[in-house]
């Protein structure tokens, strides 16, 4: 198995490549290791090698991991589905959410965010694809939710986010550019807008070219989940 360093060093030098065939200062993309099925070995070792946002798909594994990381100054990204029973402890433990597309969820995580806390980063996931087994908001639906976030002083809305269908490489990067045409409208009224989190291990050079601030990289950083 290659040493965290090396795969972390490799993977900066292609969002470095990557950025400048797209005209981009490499600064503005945010590279987020996600750590599902990786243990605060791993994660310790991964920060080590200079990663310092991590994202999580589950909460009761995430809320093992962390106690045991709290030397370190990690910015925590909880980037799931999420069930109303677990957005108090969400609202407690995490820096950022990338998978909000309900206002009930919205609401719950706004009312049970400490108030020792800064308010919760938040993106909208969009469910680009209209697909009928995948999380997120439509588009068309978009703007309701856009409406009761904005409203909602303990949460900060930061951007979107996209996991376009994994199965159709070409048609990702009409999906990435749709995501961020629709971000860029809401940007003319609304500040703070500034994340597009979109891309993974196998896609996370179209996305860069479409304009993604912020990439989740799983497998490219850390190996094979098993
Ligand atoms: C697992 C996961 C990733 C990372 O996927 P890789 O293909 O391993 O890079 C990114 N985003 C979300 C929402 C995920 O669940």
């Amino acid at each position: 198995m290659t040493e965290p360093s090396v795969r972390w060093t490799a993977l900066q030098q292609r969002i470095d490549q990557a950025c400048r065939a797209a005209g981009r200062d490499p600064d503005e993309v945010t590279l987020l290791a996600v750590s599902k099925t990786r243990d605060a070995a791993a994660i310790r070792a991964l920060h080590q090698a200079g990663a310092r946002h991590f994202g999580e798909n589950y909460l009761q594994e995430a809320l093992e991991k962390q106690p045991a990381l709290t030397d370190l100054p990690l910015v925590w990204h909880f980037i799931g589905p999420i069930q109303s029973n677990k957005t108090r402890e969400i609202a407690s433990h995490f820096h950022w959410v990338h998978s909000l597309d309900r206002v009930k969820i919205a609401r719950r995580l706004n009312d049970q965010r400490p108030a020792s806390l800064p308010p919760l980063n938040v993106c909208l996931q969009v469910n680009i694809d209209d697909e009928t087994s995948k999380s997120g908001v439509s588009l068309a639906e978009l703007p309701t939710l856009v409406e009761a976030v904005t409203a909602l002083p303990r949460l900060q809305w930061r951007g979107l986010m996209a996991i376009p269908r994994a199965d159709a490489p070409d048609h990702n990067r009409a999906a990435f550019r749709t995501l961020a045409m629709t971000l860029s409208q809401w940007r003319h009224t609304i500040p703070g807008l500034d994340t597009l989190s979109m891309g993974m291990s196998d896609d996370f050079e179209v996305a860069i070219a479409e304009g993604a601030t912020l990439i989740r990289i799983g497998t490219a950083l850390f190996g094979p989940r098993n």
